[in-house]
Order: C-alpha cells, then sequence, then structure tokens
C-alpha cells in the first residue's frame, strides 16, 4: 500500500483534543498526514513525519476535516425559486410548500431525479463535504419513497425513510390513514434502500403521537431513529427525540429550557441548520444556550428547494459564527465531529490514526477564514479516502 504524504500545512484541524492546542479541534501548527489505503495512517509535525512513497505540499495551507453534512433532501424536481421571492417580499414559510415539490418529484423520470442528486452531491463536494445523509420525502406514496431512496443510496449509505414529511396530498382528509401507510406497507418496501428513519414533527406535519408511531417502526424494522424537530415553534419534537433516544433533533430552533436539559441527559445531537433560518427570514437558533447546556451541536445544511436551497457548509459556518453565537472553532467542530456524531460515525469528521482520509484544504492560512471571509471560495482542494475529489 503506497503512503502519500501531506506537508507543509500551515493549520491542521484534527478534531483530536490530545494533540495541538488541546482545544477540542485539536489543532497543530506546521503539520503532516500520512494517508494509507484511503485511511490517515499518522498525524504530526511536520519535521517528524516519516518517509511516504510520494509528497502533496500544500504550500502553508490550512487543512480540516471534510465537512459531513449531516441533515439534506436531494432527491426532488422542481424549483422554488417564485415561492423564496415571494416569501421575501413578506409571505410567511409554512411545511405546506413541500406539496409542490411532491408534485414536480412524482412527474420526474428517475434518470432526471438522479442526475438532479449527482448535480447537488458535486457542488456539495466543491465545497469541502465529504459524507452526506440524503432523505427521500417528496414521494409520498410507496413506489416514490422507494425509488428516492434507491436513489440517494447510489450517492450515500447515510439514506433516510422520510415518508412522514408532510401527509400526502391524496389523504388530506385522513392523516391517520397516511400514517398507516408510512408505518406499514410503504415502511416495509423503502426500510432496505435506508438506514435511517425520520418525522417532520411539527404544526402542519405530524404530531407528537404519529412521531411516535413512525419512529416506533423504524426501529422496530430496524432503522435509526432521527427527527424534524422545533422548527417553527416550541413543540414535542425533542422530547419524543430523546423518548426514542434519536440520534439527533434538527432544527432545535425553539427550545424550552426543559427541552435543552433533555437534549443534553439523551445524547441526542442538537443539529442546527441556519441555512433555513437564513431562507425564510426566521430568527436563528440560539447554539451558545444549548453548548452552555454541554449539549453536542452539528451544523448542517439541510438543502432543499423550499427552505435552505444552499449546499454551501461554509455559508452554515459563517451563519453559525455571526448569527448563533458560536465560535469559528465551535462552529467547524460542529460541521465536522458534530456532524459525524447526528450520524453515529467515528471514521468521519476527525483526522486521526484510522480515520477515513477525508479532508479539505482551503486557500488560507487558516479555518478562521470560513467564517472571516464569509462567501469566498476558499476551498481549493477536497480528497475522499485519499483521492481527490475536486
Ligand atoms: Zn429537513
Amino acid at each position: 500500500m503506497s503512503a502519500v504524504l501531506v506537508s507543509n500545512i500551515g493549520e491542521l484541524v484534527t478534531n483530536d483534543s490530545s494533540l495541538g492546542d488541546g482545544s477540542p479541534i485539536g489543532a497543530l501548527s506546521d503539520a503532516a498526514l500520512v494517508v494509507q489505503g484511503g485511511r490517515v495512517s499518522w498525524v504530526g509535525q511536520r519535521d517528524q513525519a516519516p518517509e511516504a512513497d510520494s509528497l502533496v505540499d500544500v504550500a502553508g495551507a490550512a487543512v480540516i476535516p471534510g465537512f459531513v453534512d449531516s441533515h439534506s433532501h436531494l432527491v426532488f424536481a422542481g424549483d422554488r425559486a417564485g415561492e423564496f421571492a415571494a416569501r421575501m417580499a413578506g409571505r410567511p414559510y409554512s411545511a405546506g410548500g413541500i406539496q409542490s415539490t411532491v408534485a414536480a418529484t412524482r412527474q420526474a423520470p428517475d434518470e432526471v431525479l438522479a442526475a438532479n442528486v449527482a448535480r447537488l452531491v458535486t457542488e456539495m463536494a466543491r465545497q469541502g463535504t465529504t459524507t452526506i445523509e440524503v432523505k427521500s420525502g417528496y414521494g409520498l406514496t410507496v413506489a416514490d419513497e422507494v425509488r428516492s431512496l434507491a436513489i440517494a443510496a447510489e450517492f450515500t449509505p447515510e439514506t433516510t425513510f422520510l415518508g412522514a414529511h408532510v401527509v400526502a396530498p391524496e389523504y388530506a382528509d385522513d392523516p391517520a390513514a397516511y400514517v398507516d401507510l408510512v408505518t406499514g406497507p410503504m415502511l416495509a418496501a423503502a426500510r432496505d434502500h435506508a438506514r435511517w428513519i425520520d418525522v417532520f414533527c411539527e404544526r402542519g406535519a405530524f404530531d407528537a403521537d404519529q412521531a411516535r408511531a413512525v419512529l416506533a417502526a423504524g426501529m422496530t424494522a430496524g432503522l435509526e431513529p432521527r427527527i424534524h424537530a422545533n422548527q417553527l415553534g416550541e413543540g414535542p419534537g425533542v422530547t419524543v427525540a430523546c423518548e426514542v433516544g434519536a440520534a439527533a433533533a434538527d432544527h432545535c430552533t425553539y427550545l424550552s429550557d426543559d427541552d435543552v436539559a433533555n437534549l443534553r441527559d439523551a445524547g441526542v445531537v442538537a443539529t442546527l441548520l441556519p441555512g433555513v433560518e437564513f431562507s425564510t427570514r426566521s430568527p436563528y437558533p440560539d447554539a451558545r444556550r444549548l453548548l452552555g447546556a454541554g449539549v453536542t451541536v452539528a451544523l448542517a445544511t439541510d438543502c432543499n428547494p423550499g427552505s435552505s436551497f444552499t449546499s454551501s457548509m461554509p455559508l452554515c459556518i459563517a451563519l453559525a459564527v455571526r448569527e448563533m453565537g458560536m465560535t469559528p472553532a465551535e462552529a467547524l467542530w460542529a460541521a465536522t465531529a458534530g456532524g459525524a456524531a447526528a450520524l453515529r460515525r467515528d471514521d468521519v469528521g476527525r483526522l486521526v490514526l484510522g480515520a477515513s482520509a477525508d479532508f479539505t484544504v482551503l486557500d488560507a492560512p487558516s479555518y478562521v477564514h470560513l467564517a472571516y471571509r464569509p462567501g469566498v471560495p476558499l476551498v481549493s482542494a477536497v480528497y475522499r479516502r485519499g483521492q481527490r475529489v475536486t
């Protein structure tokens, strides 16, 4: 197995607190790392680096773990730019806008859906993302949910069955029957294509009992739970997440003091999605409050055509720092190791011995530039399992 030495790293973020500056991001200066067989086989000071078969000299640039985007909805067709423009002209956001994407997605051939996912995955990679989670949820029929998941699985093992995104239009007058469909035949057909089960627990979508039923059925079918919770107002989503031991509760924009304590005590990751608040002109979640309470925080894009059509983790980091009270180091950790925690992965989101060699070279001397230079394309090279992907 040939070894590649990546050297002359001005600042290397490892997310290993036993390295470098001793902070959670474990930053080393004047560092190097060695990649062998797609994994990190050595990390340390440049002048102590071992011999290798080839050399990549990054000329003093910062190197960070590849971003782990633990929340996205990439399998869809259609465009909602008009809805965005209307919202920016004063119309409020509600969960119901999802239905317009459902209609377009059902009509789209598989090839169109797959090409759209491929385009967005490439867009994400160019911005430094190396691990993604992708949800279904714009089909809302057995066949359309299954094909959505099968397409997602071509791009990532982190696929999430979200038949319970909103009630399908055919069941508008009988949501209980739709929950029966989701927890019965739809789940039975979807389970082999998904790792995770998810539900949008919100006014206008599913209530606490419906969310419990969806997650319980998914868990019985062997899927692991995660949830959309507390996006549009305080509600039961976080409570349900903690009851079932979900990996993550996503959004967490409106939380009671009990919610915050429950997230910490249950070890449920709070995944914050600031692209949503940006794109819906809504108040941001209070990351400082969660971090102060000891809750593990992740950042993700929620890339979707309605409420957050960004694929950019650097944008999410900049928003988290500017609008949510996070330090640049906290935001970077949340976008890498935090996302990995939200997916229960310990092989990504960190650059430590044995981890997947997923890393991003920045056109900057420090990761701080991700927030300090918002909107600037700072990603100069991305490696996944040791192979350059951009
Ligand atoms: Zn979402």
